[in-house]
């Protein structure tokens, strides 16, 4: 049976409609729940997707899940930790990534977990705040009535929220309905592969490999006995470095896997039209780098939130939303460009280090 979308129950509190139930699309339908709006989820997917793939909670996205009221369950189900070491291929540290505390001081500095553990930590979160989450639920159509998006679904409902949140991703035909900005992702590298794996002694720190030979790699511990592992072997191909083979040993053909193309699309234009405003990767799909992607994704919830609190209508609030993100944004996403370029196609020029601590000043302060 379908669950009625909130738009038929009626209310005070403005009805936002969030499409797409990822990482960005759940953190802003927990976001606007907890600020009081009447929220639904429509996902096209059958239920949560399990994929073995982490999340690097980097200080700033650890601060954002404060904000959001979710990081204790984050830091329950994770595993802590303090700096990132660089490595070359032979094991040999060439420097440490700092990971300054940007939440309160109960908290650690930063953190690996589960990707589908923060999905459902999400899910619950919006639930608990009352979001109803529709899975099977595609949208399929999006059309304009009086400057308001109307939500065309699959199963021939038509929805008219007071805000839509467009949280598809890059490459959906919706975001060129909604704002003619056609999907041209820049390919930055080979595909690289995500698994988690029993975690060997000693690796209890998040650790980056970079070997001269392109292979490249980086470990996070997400739990007691796991680690998540997202590795590419680089456009020359070669063996992996001998740092590796303890974790290399693990990963046997029949290891859970994804492969995921080193892709990145910022939208340059507004994000917003009407009533309508992207979020997450619809508006800003960056590549693995720095952990800046998911942290990206909840800042636009903690903004949404910050502006939903402040009583804005939803026909003023995609704009200022676009404001206080789109510039900001942009200046991530350069950085984690340059920093993804650089791994691929080393150059003595670019300081990989230099480039994090710009970044790490860049999101010091909240958005
Ligand atoms: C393999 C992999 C590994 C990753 N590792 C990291 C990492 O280590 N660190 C990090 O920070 N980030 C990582 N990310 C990225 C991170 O998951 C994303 O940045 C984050 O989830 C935000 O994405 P999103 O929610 O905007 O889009 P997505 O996660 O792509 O979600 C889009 C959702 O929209 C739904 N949808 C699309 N079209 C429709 C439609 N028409 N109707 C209804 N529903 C629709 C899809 O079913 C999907 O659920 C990884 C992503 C992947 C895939």
């Amino acid at each position: 049976m379908l669950t009625p979308l909130s738009a038929m129950t009626s209310g005070p509190a403005p009805h936002v409609c969030v499409v797409g139930a990822g990482l960005a699309g759940l953190a802003c339908a927990a976001a606007a729940a907890g600020a009081g709006a009447r929220v639904d989820v429509l996902d096209e997917r059958a239920t949560l997707t399990a994929h073995p793939t982490h999340v690097n909670v980097v200080p700033n996205l650890l601060r954002d899940l404060v904000t959001l009221g979710i990081a204790a369950d984050c830091v329950k189900v994770g595993f802590p930790y303090r700096g990132i070491q660089v490595l070359d291929g032979t094991g040999r540290c060439r420097f440490e990534l700092p990971t300054p505390r940007l939440a309160p001081s109960s908290y650690p500095e930063a953190l690996g977990m589960a990707h589908g553990e923060l999905a459902a930590i999400l899910v619950r979160a919006a639930q608990d705040r009352g979001a109803r989450v529709h899975w099977q639920t595609a949208v399929e159509t999006l059309g304009w009535r009086k400057g308001k998006a109307v939500l065309g679904l699959r199963d021939g409902r038509q929805v008219e929220p007071d805000l839509t949140l467009l949280a598809t991703g890059p490459q959906s035909p919706l975001r060129e309905a909604a704002l003619q900005a056609s999907p041209a992702p820049a390919c930055l590298g080979p595909e690289w592969t995500y698994a988690h794996l029993p975690r060997p002694r000693g690796f209890d720190h998040a650790t980056l490999v970079l070997d001269s030979a392109g292979q490249r790699a980086f470990v996070v511990p997400i739990g007691p006995s796991t680690v998540g592992i997202a590795l590419t072997r680089g456009s020359a191909g070669g063996p992996m470095p001998a740092v590796l083979q303890p974790l290399l040993a693990r990963l046997d053909p029949c290891t859970p896997r994804v492969e995921r193309p080193l892709l990145a699309d910022f939208l340059r234009g507004p994000w917003h039209r009407g009533n309508l405003v992207c979020v997450g990767e619809c508006a800003h799909a960056l590549p693995p780098h720095f952990g800046q992607s998911a942290a990206q994704a909840v800042e636009d919830a903690v903004v949404l939130q910050d502006l939903l609190t402040q009583g804005l209508a939803p026909a003023e609030l995609p704009e200022r939303f676009n404001q206080r993100r789109h510039a900001r944004a942009r200046q991530v996403f350069e950085l984690v460009c340059q920093a993804a370029r650089s791994q691929e196609a080393p150059d003595a020029t670019t300081d990989l280090r230099e480039l994090f601590l710009r970044l790490s000043r860049l999101v010091a302060e909240p958005a």
